[in-house]
């Protein structure tokens, strides 16, 4: 199926926007996510950011002071 506006048949870039972005037109609901869409896209979405801030936070943890103290500990030794 293709998602064109069928006033001016110019494609539907967001099918979010209840009206074509180009003249206005309304357009019918068959043309547009339904709610249930909208949710799921907007589920992923945040997926995907939470993925992002999770591994960034991984990797700057507190892994710099164990770090420190093991050199500390073999340096001793010697
Ligand atoms: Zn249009």
């Amino acid at each position: 199926m293709k998602f064109v506006c069928p006033s001016c048949e110019r494609p539907i870039y967001n099918r979010r926007v209840n009206k074509c972005e180009f003249c206005g037109e309304a357009l019918p609901k068959e043309l547009l996510f339904s709610e249930n869409e909208v949710d799921n896209l907007d589920n992923q979405l945040s997926e995907s950011l939470k993925k992002k801030t999770n591994i960034s936070g991984n990797s700057s943890g507190g892994g710099a002071d164990f770090f420190s103290r093991d050199f500390g500990d073999s340096g001793g030794c010697d």
